[in-house]
């Protein structure tokens, strides 16, 4: 008996059929409404919210369980096609973007928060969970779960867990890497595997810290234990204004200097600020060329010391205004500023390209210098809104791409910002991912040894490339070129 006889008569195949054997084994398994396959669904989810396209999505599934994701990827297995894990697709590199027709999985129904263990300091949860949410229902005990991307109000625990994303407050916090103890995986091959574990000295190899970051390349997220984090004591927001950006830049790196971590540093240049100004009124002065936003935490005793000393800083920097938020009002006001900016310039042009990499600090201002320069050679507009703390740059391209050849010039300034900041000793990415977007560079990054073990790596997770293949490796390695991998369809969902 084949391996889909076998499947078949295991399932039973009561469902009525659609004359495509794959989407008939779908809907067997889950059900017919939690299998998509309309055009509108998969143009919609043959994208992500980056500027990358090429996506085409096969059959999109929504599983409910553990063990209907086992299903989808045993059944991935007997038709041999490949599978991409999907969030809510508010990812920047392209990570969810489908590429030859693979089985979506989307995870935006497994949304249940399973169990808060305030004894073991975690909370046990779905990962179509959005990040905003499980803060939410944390709050009232005390907690919240620190990893706060922009996105946080639409992003899920999935999501982040894949892409390791970072936020605001991940300075002094760190990232999603820190925040995760255990992640429940149904694997390639169909097994559920559990990595990493509640005890704080895991014995053996670190598969949890592989997991997080590996972009849906080694299986699918189906269960999180996520740290628990306390509530802050006390909270210091600071506004500062600067008649440089390199003023801002120069505060950033003196005050790590002087060995104040602060939670968040966070800095929006003046196009950006006028445009968040006029679309929420956060209070920001939008005659400087930059703003910073700096916000210390911990117990009363000393936060204000450590809020005076920054202001110190930035005063010595040349800031030409420093206030502290009055109160809770006004520092949610200010922060919601600073997470609605992306959305703010929607009032400028209708398309962006939120970038992501990583300088060293002390290069910030430099680096900066040559990005509006990168904008002016290609006459175009760029803004700059960054977690500046730690480097993390996020030049923002606003452009509208009915413009006529205007997409070219935004990849062609991509890549020279890439350029500029591997040049200054920088990194591809702080939190968004390689995805498509980056994957070429990765031999910029890492040598053909490096490469070749992070190949085998995914190879010994994945040997068939089934999941997400045709991302983060570059060409010449590991499941890089889908053209090549016998699972590629063609016709209806080529
Ligand atoms: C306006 C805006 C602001 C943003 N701000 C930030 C920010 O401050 N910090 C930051 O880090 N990012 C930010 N992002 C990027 C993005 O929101 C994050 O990367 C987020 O974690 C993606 O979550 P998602 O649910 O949308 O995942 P998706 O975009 O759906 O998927 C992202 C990747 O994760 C994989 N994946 C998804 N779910 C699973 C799963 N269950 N198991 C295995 N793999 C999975 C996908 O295959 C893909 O490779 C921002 C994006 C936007 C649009």
């Amino acid at each position: 008996m084949s391996l889909l006889d076998r499947f078949r008569d295991r399932v039973g195949s009561s469902a009525a059929t659609t004359g495509d054997p794959l989407v008939d084994d779908l809907r067997a398994a889950l059900s017919p409404e939690r299998v998509k396959t309309d055009g509108a669904q998969r143009s919609l989810l043959g994208k992500d919210a980056s500027v990358f396209d090429g996506g085409s999505a096969g059959p999109i599934c929504y599983p409910v369980s553990t063990a209907e994701v086992v299903e989808i990827m045993r059944i991935a297995q007997v038709h041999e096609r490949a599978v991409v894990p999907r969030g809510a697709g508010t990812g920047l590199a392209g990570g969810a973007i489908p590429l030859g027709a693979p089985i979506v999985v989307a995870v935006t129904k497994m949304t249940s928060i399973l169990e808060i263990d305030e004894a073991n300091g975690v909370a046990w949860v779905e990962p179509g969970v959005i990040n905003l949410d499980l803060t939410r229902q944390l709050t009232p005990l005390g907690y919240h779960f620190a990893p706060d991307p922009s996105s946080q109000q639409v992003c899920t625990i999935g999501g982040n867990v894949a892409n390791n994303s970072g936020g605001p407050h991940c300075l002094a916090y760190g990232v999603t890497n820190s925040h995760v103890a255990a992640i429940e995986v149904v694997s390639p091959a169909g097994e559920v595997i559990m990595l990493g574990g509640l005890d704080p000295e895991p014995d053996g190899y670190d598969l949890r810290g592989v997991f997080v970051g590996s972009e849906g390349t080694l299986g699918i997220a189906t269960k999180v234990a996520v740290r628990l984090t306390k509530n802050r004591p006390a909270v210091r927001t600071l506004l500062m204004s600067f008649a440089s950006v390199r003023d801002a830049a120069n505060t950033v790196s003196d005050v790590i200097a002087a060995g104040i971590v602060p939670a968040a540093m966070e800095v929006m240049d003046q196009r950006i600020t006028e445009a968040v100004e006029n679309y929420v009124g956060a209070g920001y002065p939008t005659d400087a060329a930059a703003v910073l936003l700096a916000e210390v935490d911990g117990p009363d005793e000393g936060i204000d010391i450590d809020a005076d000393r920054i202001a110190e800083i930035g005063r010595g920097n040349h800031a030409t205004m420093v206030r502290v938020a009055a109160d809770d009002t006004e520092r949610a006001l200010l922060w919601k500023g600073r997470k609605t900016a992306f959305g703010a310039v929607a009032q400028i042009a209708p398309d962006y390209y939120l970038h992501d990499t990583v300088v060293p600090r002390s290069a910030l201002a430099d680096v900066l210098d040559e990005i509006y320069a990168i904008a002016d050679r290609h006459d175009l507009l760029i803004m700059n809104v960054f977690h500046a703390g730690d480097g993390n740059l996020h030049p923002l391209i606003v452009f509208d791409g009915r413009d006529e050849g205007v997409l070219d010039r935004v990849h062609a300034a991509g890549g020279e910002i890439i350029e500029a900041s591997l040049a200054a000793g920088g990194v591809l990415s702080g939190e968004h991912g390689i995805g498509v977007e980056k994957q070429k560079y990765m031999d910029r990054l890492f040598s053909d040894a490096d490469l070749e073990h992070q190949n085998r790596l995914r190879r010994a997770f994945d040997p068939v490339c089934r999941a997400n293949p045709g991302k983060v490796l570059p060409m010449g390695h590991s499941c890089a070129d889908i053209q090549q991998l016998r699972s590629v369809p063609t016709g209806v969902w080529g």
